[in-house]
């Protein structure tokens, strides 16, 4: 179903004003974990004045270390709901169980299901049913075949809101968290009708390197980008090291903005 055989013309995934594919690109940002109504809050504002349509921010958050801040679960999905309802953006969050969907569908806009539970089919089949849009990260370790395959998992439940988010891989490379493979858009949109969004933090691991990766991204025809943003990155919960600061994020999205409109 994700095949272009099947749809020969691209997938335009829309929700408020979020729109991904065919020609429009989606800006999605925000911290890794929401912290507090503060934080989340001026985050919004910041990433909505760059150019962002998208909120990104994880309530549930899946750590290595059980030992490491887990998310505010519920209250963390309220405090971006009042972030939708004062800016307008579209809240994309993570839903890391089956039993879980229902209440981050209740706040959420788009179903985020990430690297870690890639190939957990009864999530796939849950958040298929659920009714809203839903970013796929690839697994860190999945093939295409695998990625793909873990797509029609979703789009079979009747759910064609699907996007795919390349967020880099494992390799024996250490230089970066992961191995961001850029050539993941002309490969999909070669294979697929989906949406493809790059995730160029959690694809580097170092906030020096983001914004970099981010324009090379859209000048390779990637649908969108989700970025992870903070109002103070020294300070974070997660994911501090590859978060950029609002100046950053505006500086990207300005170098984006321009080639964008080069394409
Ligand atoms: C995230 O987006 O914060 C996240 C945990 O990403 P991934 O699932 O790609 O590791
Ligand atoms: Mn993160």
């Amino acid at each position: 179903m994700a095949s272009r055989e099947v749809r020969p013309e691209p997938s335009c995934i829309t929700t408020l004003d979020f729109a991904a594919g065919a020609g429009k690109i989606g800006y999605v940002a925000g911290p890794c974990s929401v912290e507090s109504e503060e934080q989340i809050l001026a985050t919004a504002r910041a990433v909505k004045a760059a150019g962002a349509t998208g909120l990104r921010g994880g309530a549930f958050k899946p750590r290595t270390s059980p030992y490491s801040f887990q998310g505010l679960k519920e209250d963390g999905l309220k405090m971006l709901a009042a972030a939708r309802s004062e800016t307008g953006l579209a809240v994309f969050t993570e839903v890391m169980s089956t039993e879980d969907v229902d209440l981050v569908a209740r706040y959420a806009d788009v179903l985020q299901v990430g690297a870690r539970n890639m190939q957990n089919y009864r999530l796939l089949e849950a958040v298929g049913r659920a009714g809203k849009p839903v970013l796929l990260k690839r697994g860190a370790s999945a093939t295409m075949d695998e990625f793909l395959l873990a797509a029609e998992y979703i789009l079979n439940e009747g759910n064609d809101q699907v996007m795919l988010c390349e967020r880099g891989i494992r390799t024996f490379e250490s230089h970066t968290r992961f191995t961001l493979p850029l050539a993941s858009v002309t490969y999909l949109h070669r294979r697929t009708h989906l949406p493809v969004i790059i995730d160029p933090s959690h694809g580097t691991g170092h906030t020096y390197m983001v914004c970099d990766m981010a324009v090379a991204a859209i000048a390779a025809g990637a649908d969108g980008l989700i970025i992870e943003v903070h109002p103070d990155p020294s300070t974070a919960a997660s994911d501090g090291y590859q978060s950029q600061t609002f100046d950053e994020f505006q500086r990207t999205m300005n170098r984006c903005k321009i080639v964008a409109d080069a394409l």
